[in-house]
């Protein structure tokens, strides 16, 4: 079985690069920006008449969300031309299609129908509603691949950190190591995802779907949520990471109006992971339990 992974020099990709070897059955084709650029329609068909693979992770994405704002036709390249021509490739291929999306597809404002309102986690069946460009282009993204091919596993995720690439986790040491003081927004609430779990979670569904095929659950394409378990605010993340880390640095919980940045952000992010854990029998554990390994 060939899985091509495109954006392997990302966090995502390094990570599936890092447990790859776990998994010697598969061959792993790992293509990074300069060798398969997405955008780039003629380089998938080639890439993909050469290697033929049987699975394609569409790990390649415009992740500045803030930087969006300011290059909306670059973000909509990458997001959305760059998604419909995997989509495209796959399908002349018959080639299945997992392709990493957002929480940033919602607003934030999901609210219980009950008498306290309060906020619930989102399922894949909530509707969509950016906030910014980057939550439009990868919402745009999904309606391209839906549109394009069928055989797809859309796997929206959230707070992505890895040892890889830069992330928030990332940030903070470094933060920790220049500064005494520093504060950090504690009333946006979502759930860290350890990247190496999301690399284990796309492969599980791999193996899942290539030991169904025939067997007619082809019914199992579609959207997926996928993070860690729990919840907590880029406060309460940051205050783990140094705790964990045993750093010193006083760190101060401000609202969002505090720390105003280019794009806007959802208030309440945390995705419902039911459907994920019950198709592929996948088992999540806690973001804090993650973080520390
Ligand atoms: P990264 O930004 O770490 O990696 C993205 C990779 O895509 C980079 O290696 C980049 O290469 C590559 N890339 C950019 N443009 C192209 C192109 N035209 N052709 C091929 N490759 C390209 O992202 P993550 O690994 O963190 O994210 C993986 C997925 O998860 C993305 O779809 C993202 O939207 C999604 N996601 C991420 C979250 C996060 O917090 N990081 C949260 C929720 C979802 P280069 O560096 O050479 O430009």
């Amino acid at each position: 079985m060939v899985v091509l992974v495109t954006g392997a020099n990302g966090q995502l990709g390094q990570s599936l690069q890092f447990i790859a070897p776990n998994y010697p059955k598969i061959e792993f084709v790992f293509c990074n920006s300069s060798t398969l650029d997405i955008t780039n329609l003629n380089n998938v068909k080639q890439i993909f008449n050469h290697y033929k693979p049987n699975y394609c992770i569409n790990a390649a994405a415009y992740t500045a969300v803030d930087k969006a704002e300011s290059e909306p036709d670059k973000a909509h390249l990458i997001n959305v031309i760059g998604a419909k021509n995997v989509a495209q490739v796959c399908k002349e291929h018959n080639t299945v299609l997992l392709h990493i999306s957002t929480d940033f597809v919602f607003d934030g404002n999901k609210k219980a129908v009950t008498l306290s309102a309060v906020e619930v986690p989102y399922s894949e069946n909530d509707i969509p509603n950016p906030t910014g460009v980057y939550g439009q282009t990868k919402l745009d993204g999904e309606i391209e691949i839906q549109k394009t091919w069928e055989k797809h596993f859309i796997i929206r995720t959230s707070w992505v950190y890895s040892q890889f690439g830069n992330n928030f986790m990332k940030t903070m040491l470094r933060l920790a190591s220049e500064r005494d003081t520093l504060s950090v927004v504690n009333d946006q609430i979502g759930t860290p995802t350890n990247a190496v779990d999301l690399a284990e979670c796309l492969i599980k569904i791999i193996i899942f779907s290539s030991l169904s095929f025939g067997e007619g659950r082809g019914e199992a394409f579609g959207i997926y949520n996928f993070s860690n378990e729990g919840q907590c605010s880029w406060y309460d993340f940051a205050k783990k990471i140094f705790e964990i880390n045993n750093k010193n640095i006083d760190l101060k919980p401000i609202p969002t109006s505090s720390f105003p940045t280019p794009a806007k952000r959802p208030k309440y992010s945390v995705l419902d992971k039911t459907k994920i854990k019950s198709t592929f029998g996948i088992q999540i554990k806690s973001w804090k339990e993650r973080l520390k390994a």
